[in-house]
């Protein structure tokens, strides 16, 4: 048995994180376990989880219905292939999925992470406007801010500056971007805000396939809130230009917003829908593309006359089997009065902050709390006395951010938030 300091070394000389650096590694804790709310470090430090491990586990950790769900689904079988076989969990999800998002969406693409349902939901775009004859419709539009996955189809329309695009340029399709939707969920909205998608679609709708865009949260690209009536109006845009819409709920579906899906804020269908992270409760890598019949159907009349993608883990059961307990769990804990405690507690929490010389914005929806910084924070000075004071938060860039598991307790979300501003204290007095 190596020691933990000998495990961590080996760590930070061989294994790359998530936007990781081998020659100057970030600070790297190591976990024992998790339950509840709680991630527990091998040196027995326990620490309130903020981040719901980016999005995924919004029924907390070592939930016994969901480890119960797929400790029965792996007596029968983990994984079986998908070509020319089919299963009940499977054929469950799908059922969920099909009758909980908006009426419209009925075919279900099922894949293994949400940077390849973004790839699906593309490929799916160009090949339906292929099969109307229009192959010249091949291009993907959408707003900067944007953050769609990490694979190429998918970086090609996150934010160009953020995605650092000038390092991929010559291997990425080059994509349209129209400004990013003012921020404020309650903002009026005004249609000159639409202006610049307005001009683009006017110069480029014919060699566009389909426009991505995150509904009402723009996530990883600055956790920027905006409002339904801006979104309802681009879905109306869309449509008249005769460009699909593909709303990217990857970290937005599942309560997060407020809504169960965001869109709905919006009362619109997307012609596309991306769903991963909290699909599973954040217990297995999952995700799924929805279309409507009209997409699915036309992309089947086409040249190719079947959807060209298949991956060797589609559908997986395991993975399937507790996506639908994930699902049941939340319907069953009226996952909407959950969220609208954590926002209430949230925004009255959070709120003092807005008085602090160092912080820019403090801003709140849903289950989710971000504090703008005036300045970036160092994450490598900043996560450390975060664990010091016993929570989990990820900052990036100048965003301090929380989106806790629903089942947080109103005492631990406090908690939760006066360590945050302690060491927003700490920052600001040094
Ligand atoms: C996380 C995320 C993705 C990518 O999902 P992965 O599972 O990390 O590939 C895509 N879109 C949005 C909006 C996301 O938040």
């Amino acid at each position: 048995m190596y020691t933990e300091t000998e495990q961590l070394e080996f760590d930070a000389n061989h294994i790359w994180h998530p936007y990781s650096s081998a020659t100057n590694p970030s600070p790297t804790f190591m976990v024992e376990r998790c339950d509840g709310v709680m991630i527990e470090l091998t040196d027995g430090r326990q620490l309130i989880d903020g981040m719901s491990s980016w999005w995924c586990t919004v029924h907390g950790y070592n939930h016994p219905r969901l480890n119960q769900a797929m400790t029965d689904q792996i007596t029968k079988m983990s994984h079986v292939m998908f070509g020319g076989f089919t299963h009940n969990p499977a054929v469950e999800l799908s059922r969920r999925l099909v009758e909980l998002t908006p009426s419209g969406l009925e075919r279900v693409f099922l894949a293994d992470s949400g940077s390849v349902s973004v790839e699906v939901a593309i490929k799916m775009a160009i090949q339906y406007q292929a099969s109307r004859g229009k192959p010249q419709k091949h291009r993907i539009m959408t707003v900067r801010n944007g953050y769609h996955g990490d694979t190429f189809g998918a970086m090609a329309t996150c934010d160009p500056v953020t995605g650092m695009h000038h390092l991929f340029q010559q291997s990425m399709p080059q994509q349209l971007f129209a400004d990013a939707p003012p921020l404020g969920f309650d903002r009026p909205f005004q249609s000159s805000d639409l202006d610049s998608v307005r001009h683009l679609l006017e110069h480029h709708a014919e060699e566009t396939a389909a426009f991505i865009i995150e509904p009402i949260t723009q996530g990883a690209g600055g956790m920027r809130f905006y409002s339904p009536d801006y979104l309802a109006a681009l879905a109306e845009l869309c449509k008249a230009f005769d460009v699909l819409l593909i709303a990217d709920e990857i970290a937005t579906g599942f309560g997060r917003t407020g809504k169960l899906f965001a869109v709905e804020h919006a009362g619109i269908c997307p012609d596309i829908l991306c769903l991963g992270k909290a699909l599973t409760g954040g217990t297995m890598t999952l995700a799924a593309t929805l279309c409507t019949a009209e997409v699915a159907n036309g992309i089947s009349h086409g040249e190719a006359g079947v959807f060209m993608h298949g991956p060797t883990f589609m559908g997986n059961p395991l993975a399937c089997r507790v996506a639908c307990e994930s699902i049941d769990l939340l319907l069953e804990n009226n996952w909407s009065q959950q969220v609208s405690q954590i926002e209430r507690t949230l925004n009255s929490a959070l709120s003092p902050l807005r008085q602090h010389a160092s912080v820019a914005n403090v801003r709140v929806l849903g289950a989710m709390g971000v504090i703008e910084m005036k300045q970036p924070v160092d994450l490598n000075e900043i996560q450390p006395r975060l664990v010091e004071q016993g929570v989990w938060l990820r900052p990036f860039g100048k965003l301090i951010y929380m989106m806790p598991p629903f089942v947080i307790t109103q005492a631990e979300l406090e908690q939760l938030c006066r360590a945050t501003t302690a060491v927003i204290e700490q920052l600001q007095q040094q």
